[in-house]
């Protein structure tokens, strides 16, 4: 059963997804909080918004923590590096606010073109003047959506069901994405020189902070309106202020302000602004999707679902079209490392005609996979690299063209003192995972359960006598699959045997096996 500590409230919705799972929820009182790093040691999982600081230290008291769910979108106030060091997953609720945001964005846009705030206080005050009131529409104007990323995208998707043309500026966004949307990508220069309202989608980070300054407000159109949804920073607020005096903008409309609550209202009261106090996420959905994302993720990964949209994952949520490759990836490494047995030295992932999207996590996955003969649950997708880094433990990767006999083929060489052990395997249909070579054998079987592997001498009766052996001890043959190699010079040829067992032999049982003359190895690998 889950144990998880809800250390900040939650929405009801949440909490039930959580109940009917069968966790066990203890939620946080405030006197408890002084003894926060005293209780975490009794958790899996906590559950945090804002308001809790999971620092480092108390990560460390967490011995059994094994996910952070953030209800909500940022993580500054959980430390990152520490809980990937511990092998701590962080998870969040990133798409939780998306629709509200972008909602938002058009609220704030519409409220401005067309003075809704300012005639709704002046009806109050007892004036009807119309005249005053002059608004514009939307449709036939053109859209620069500065940030192309989630909102950016819904923005730029409901802009056209006004009638607006879209041009954006996103350095980071891959040219396919943009062409697939249909949408003109321009630099920032040329997307400010042609919007008639510029909308900003992207993060406060070093390089945005003061993206759009004094200098980058004179590149837009005389006229044109400004939208700020996303973070205050990214405008440099005295800069608007001044062009909006002097009439070079139109008008502005802000969620967000570089200080907030803003110490200088300068903006907030200036005629041609319209102001919320950064309310893009407030809205009921969103409150309840944060909890219901957070609580889905915190179980999936708690279940160790490879597809969590983790914060601290080495590599992009690759989905659920993607999990059987990232277990294909971790049973071949796990196979090829607990038959190599010795040290381990080096990790080789050799990837066919394998799609970009999983490469890096099928890659991850096989040292995972590699790693957990010997380090056990402690290693995830989180640390697996970092672990094999501070091991010494090199780890290569190559991309290969299609070979002519699999649409797709994922091979894992593991090395070290004790030689080396090359296994390689693919997805048949949905999710059914084969390993189709081991070393030089040619071979089909499925990466899972109790693997009895032999390598012996091919003469006639060894099936046979390994049968009886087995039998004897009560051990069950679920079944088996045998290849031979090539013939050596004296006539000699090896042959392997792969032996699905449905119960686990006694070490006994093993070494009567190895005692068999044709037999020359015999390897227990049990796969779950
Ligand atoms: P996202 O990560 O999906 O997209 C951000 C995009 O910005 C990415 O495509 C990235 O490539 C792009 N980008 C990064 N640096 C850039 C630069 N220098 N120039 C142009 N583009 C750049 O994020 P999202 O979910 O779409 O959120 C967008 C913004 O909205 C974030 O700042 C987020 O914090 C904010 N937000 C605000 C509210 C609110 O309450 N007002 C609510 C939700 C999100």
């Amino acid at each position: 059963m889950h144990r998880i500590l809800l250390c900040d409230p939650l929405d009801e919705s949440g909490l039930e997804i959580f109940r009917a799972a069968g966790a066990e929820l203890h939620q946080l009182a405030d006197d408890e909080r002084e003894r926060l790093s005293e209780l975490i040691e009794n958790f899996d999982s906590i559950v945090v918004r804002s308001r809790t600081k999971v620092t480092g230290d108390l990560l460390r008291r967490g011995r059994n923590l094994k996910v952070v769910g953030r209800a909500g979108i940022g993580v500054d106030n959980v430390d990152i590096q520490t809980a990937t060091d511990l092998g701590i997953l962080v998870v969040n609720a990133p798409t939780a606010n998306l629709i509200s945001a972008t909602e938002h964005t058009f609220a704030l846009l519409l409220a401005l073109a067309r003075n809704v705030p300012a005639a709704d206080r002046s009806l109050r005050d007892g004036e009807w003047n119309r005249k005053r009131f002059l608004g514009r529409e939307l449709d036939g104007k053109t859209l620069g959506v500065v940030g192309l990323g989630r909102i950016g995208q819904a923005v730029a998707h409901r802009a056209r069901g006004f009638g607006m043309t879209v041009v954006a500026y996103d350095p980071y966004l891959d040219a396919s994405v943009a062409k697939r949307l249909e949408i003109e990508m321009d630099s920032l220069e040329g997307v400010l020189a042609v919007a008639d309202v510029v909308t900003l989608h992207m993060p406060l980070t070093d390089e945005t902070r003061n993206l759009i300054s004094a200098e980058r407000i004179a590149l837009m159109k005389p006229g044109a309106l400004l939208v700020n949804c996303a973070r205050g920073g990214i405008v440099d607020d005295k800069a608007l202020f001044a062009a909006l005096e002097s009439g070079h903008l139109a008008g502005a409309a802000l969620d967000v302000f570089e200080v907030e609550p803003p110490e200088d209202t300068r903006l907030v009261h200036h005629p041609n602004v319209v102001g919320t106090p950064h309310i893009g996420a407030q809205t009921r959905e969103a409150q309840e999707r944060v909890a219901t994302q957070t609580a889905r993720m915190v179980l999936a990964a708690l279940d160790g679902s490879l597809a969590v949209t983790a914060v601290n994952l080495p590599f992009r949520a690759a989905g659920p079209a993607a999990e059987p490759f990232l277990r294909l990836g971790e049973q071949l490494g796990r196979l090829a490392s607990t038959l190599l047995g010795g040290s381990l030295k080096k990790v080789q992932i050799d990837l066919w005609a394998v799609e970009e999207a999983v490469r890096v996590p099928v890659s991850i996955a096989a040292v995972r996979g590699a790693l957990r003969p010997f380090l056990g649950e402690t290693v995830n997708f989180v640390n697996a690299e970092k672990l094999a880094e501070d091991r010494g433990v090199e780890v290569v990767r190559a991309t290969h063209r299609k070979t002519s006999e699999y649409p797709q083929l994922v091979g894992v060489t593991v090395s070290g003192e004790g030689g080396a052990v090359e296994i390689a395997g693919t997805v048949f249909g949905e999710a059914d995972l084969r390993v189709v070579r081991y070393d030089s054998y040619r071979l089909e079987f499925r990466p899972e359960g109790c693997l009895l592997m032999l390598r012996n001498s091919d003469v006639p009766g060894v099936v046979g006598r390994v049968g009886t052996l087995l039998g004897e001890a009560a051990v069950n043959i679920a079944d088996i699959h045998l290849a031979r190699g090539p013939a050596e010079p004296s006539g000699a040829v090896d042959a392997v045997a792969v032996i699905r067992l449905d119960q686990r032999p006694a070490e006994e049982v093993l070494d009567r096996l190895r005692a068999l003359p044709e037999v020359s190895r015999a390897q227990l690998v049990d796969l779950e």
